[in-house]
């Protein structure tokens, strides 16, 4: 398939990693923001054919993961009503609320859906007139333009039995957050392709200066990934604190202005909570005050629902590039695929899921041994 095989030829990804072997000769700690691409890295086994010098650590980018457990209890309070047909993307069926999850309202008799597409919630918005339709508008960048687009249409519509569940995160302002922590380890970064994609990568420089950091944009197949990296480590070993973009077929400087203009139209800034991190500033968006009428969390006044994470997931620190799926006594024992403690074991594109997946079981070795 073009566009897609050659991205994936064994011979042009072993030929980047030979020069990654050659360029590397310091430890450098690496974090992939995106939960795709750290499936990807485990899929293909890319991070056991790097040299030991390179440590690629998981950042929380994986929109499930992060979604506030809270968030996830309102979606469930609000999916059990009676008169509601709640609409999801099928990964977030799975995971866990406090007590139970959407798949068990679905068995419990509520009315919940997987549709592909938020403008496939405003259809059936139109078409059940009698009911009321949520979408649960979760996700970062990426999303928030059909998310957006489904509430300007059915605005458009007339339709008054519509709203979103807006659980939208950015990335820039968790890199932020990463980046100042005392305990930062992350010296480098690859940037989330299909982010850039929308929003370009403008946003990056002033934190790439900021923190001394450099960072790639980069792509999601094997090849996409080791270029990344390699980019990433010459900029590191030549001490360049700089943004560079490693996934020029798909990523401008710009991005998708019309999309971010249409966002903007909808969406403000916020405070926003992440699972496991806490409370980020101005990282998510929420509806602006115009179109409070789509917001599900006013319409079923579920705003005062507050939850508790697990004191046994770490998915927090993993989410920061602290510890490692294995680091967790939970991991691939009381928590696995089909009995998940967290989100980032839910997901398929969570940490944890993808380690067990790809059979990561054992320990990492510490650092330095
Ligand atoms: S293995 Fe399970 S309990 Fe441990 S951090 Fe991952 S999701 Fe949380």
């Amino acid at each position: 398939m073009k566009y897609l095989d050659e991205y994936r030829d064994a011979e042009l990804v072993k030929n980047v990693l030979i020069k990654i072997r050659q360029t590397a000769k310091r430890h450098w700690t690496i974090m992939e923001i995106c939960g795709g691409q750290t499936h990807a890295i485990m899929r293909y086994g890319i991070d056991q054919l790097l040299p030991d010098e390179i440590e690629l650590v998981h950042g929380p980018g994986c929109p499930v993961c992060v979604t506030p457990l809270e968030l996830i209890d309102k979606a469930l309070a609000i999916a059990a009503r009676p008169e509601v047909i709640f609409c999801s993307y099928g990964d977030m069926l799975r995971v866990p609320g406090s007590g139970r999850d959407l798949f068990s309202v679905k068995a419990g008799g509520g009315d919940v859906r997987v549709v592909y597409t938020p403008l496939d919630a405003v259809e059936l918005a139109k078409n059940n007139p009698d009911k009321e339709v949520v979408f649960f508008a979760i996700g970062f960048e990426t999303t928030a333009p059909a998310n957006v687009m489904s509430v300007l249409q059915a605005r458009q519509l007339g339709l008054s039995n519509y709203s979103i569940l807006v659980s939208h995160v950015r990335v820039p302002p968790a890199m932020h957050a990463i980046l100042s922590s005392p305990v930062n380890r992350v010296q480098g970064f690859l940037l989330a392709g299909h982010v850039c994609a929308v929003m370009g990568y403008h946003e990056y420089p002033e934190l790439s200066d900021e923190f001394k950091v450099p960072m790639s944009v980069t792509g999601f197949e094997p090849l996409d990934i080791v270029e990344g990296i390699l980019r990433t480590v010459q900029l590191l070993e030549a001490g360049r604190v700089e943004v560079i973009n490693a996934y020029s077929r798909a990523v401008t400087f710009e991005g998708n202005q019309p999309a971010q203009k249409t966002i903007a139209r909808v969406f403000e800034e916020c405070d926003r909570k992440w699972r496991g991190i806490g409370t980020i500033p101005m990282s998510g968006w929420k509806l602006r005050s115009e179109f409070e009428a789509f917001d599900a969390e006013k319409k079923f006044d579920v705003g005062s629902i507050q939850s508790e994470e697990s004191p046994l997931c770490m998915a927090g620190m993993i989410l920061q590039g602290l510890a490692r799926p294995q680091d967790c006594p939970a991991f691939g024992e009381a928590c696995t695929p089909e009995h998940p403690l967290g989100a980032t074991m839910v997901s398929s594109e969570g940490a944890c899921a993808a380690y067990y997946r790809y059979g990561r079981l054992e320990a990492a070795p510490a650092e330095g041994t």
